[in-house]
């Protein structure tokens, strides 16, 4: 394996928690779809899609990044806070742990899970905290202080290190190459070129990409090139997107187009908006595949080299093995 990167949370600008209508509804149609199956239990429930039970995921923005002997943890969202109760298992737990944690920028939906980031609190343990942006030691005492949390930044348990990265340039975690890019967000917000063992990922969350064409890319293009996979912004439909200018995020349409222009392998939509249903993000995902098919279909009537790309809606708890 080179890279292993997992989905701690999915959603866009806010934690969305499914409503309990949302829950008895799923339950009333999943055991009447069950009583007609005539299947058992077991069989039954492992046959049901992810968003029958759990939906695509209510936490906001938090990956991580594995390789065969580093790790990278990209976001603060609320997805953190599962993240970092996992890692209690191992040194961390012990107050003898190491944490890169790399973050893209700063609005809430990718800080707010910082404060429940077990690991922080525990002596012993070391958060190496990189960024673009400068001065984040302000960000993260903002954070901690009264009356938004009740404990203080100086009291935290952890020794916390700020490092500045500098834009396109590539700085190596263990066995991982990390290389920020701009991204288009209305405040300035790094994507991350990931690299390990000649296999290739690509952040691109939060981003609007009103820069999409290779000349507008300028230095920032090679964020989209030789990628194996890549993660991007599908907050919106792809007419919504049309209305929602300036706001700072993309549809998946925008991410197939530059994907099958560069010849990304795979692409995975996440920041789902959380005024979104389950049903409507599916939708939105069907939309995208006719519009997907449409592009394939065009291609081939006009002898066009179209590179087909294997992509998908990304939900909560979702791993992509490169
Ligand atoms: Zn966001
Ligand atoms: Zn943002």
């Amino acid at each position: 394996m080179a890279l292993n990167v997992k989905l701690w949370g999915v959603r866009g600008s806010l934690p969305t928690p499914l409503k309990p209508q949302v829950i008895e509804e799923r339950i009333r149609q999943t055991l009447s779809s069950f009583k007609e199956s005539g299947k058992d239990i077991e069989t039954f429930v492992k046959g049901l899609s992810h968003q029958n039970y759990g939906g695509f995921g209510g936490n906001t923005a938090c990956i991580d990044v594995k390789s065969d002997n580093h790790h990278l943890i990209i976001d603060a969202g609320s997805g953190i806070r599962q993240l970092g109760a996992e890692l209690l298992a191992g040194p961390c737990g012990k107050g003898q742990g190491t944490i890169d944690l790399l973050f893209t920028h700063f609005h809430w939906d990718h800080l707010v899970g910082l404060p429940f980031f077990i690991p922080i609190f525990i002596p012993g343990n070391t958060i190496n905290v990189y960024s673009v942006q400068p001065d984040v030691e302000t960000v993260f005492r903002h954070v901690f202080q009264k009356p938004y949390f009740p404990v203080p930044y100086d009291r935290l348990g952890a020794k916390i290190n700020y490092h500045a990265l500098k834009p396109r340039e590539s700085k190596m975690f263990g066995d991982i190459q990390v290389t920020p890019y701009q991204l288009d967000h209305p405040d300035p917000c790094w994507g991350y070129k990931i690299e390990n063992s000649g296999k290739t990922f690509s952040y691109c969350v939060d981003t609007e990409c009103t820069r999409a064409s290779r000349i507008d890319l300028g230095p920032d293009l090679p964020l989209y090139q030789d990628v194996d996979l890549m993660i991007f912004d599908a907050q919106y439909t792809f007419s919504e997107a049309m209305e929602k200018i300036d706001w700072g995020h993309a549809s998946a349409p925008v991410g197939l187009d530059i994907a099958m222009r560069e010849g990304i392998k795979k692409v995975i939509f996440i920041h789902h908006d959380p005024a979104a249903s389950d049903e409507k993000i599916a939708n939105a995902e069907k939309q995208t595949r006719d519009y997907y098919n449409a592009c394939l279909k065009e291609g081939q009537r006009n002898n066009l080299a179209i590179k087909e790309v294997e992509w998908e809606f990304g939900h909560e708890g979702m791993e992509i093995k490169l």
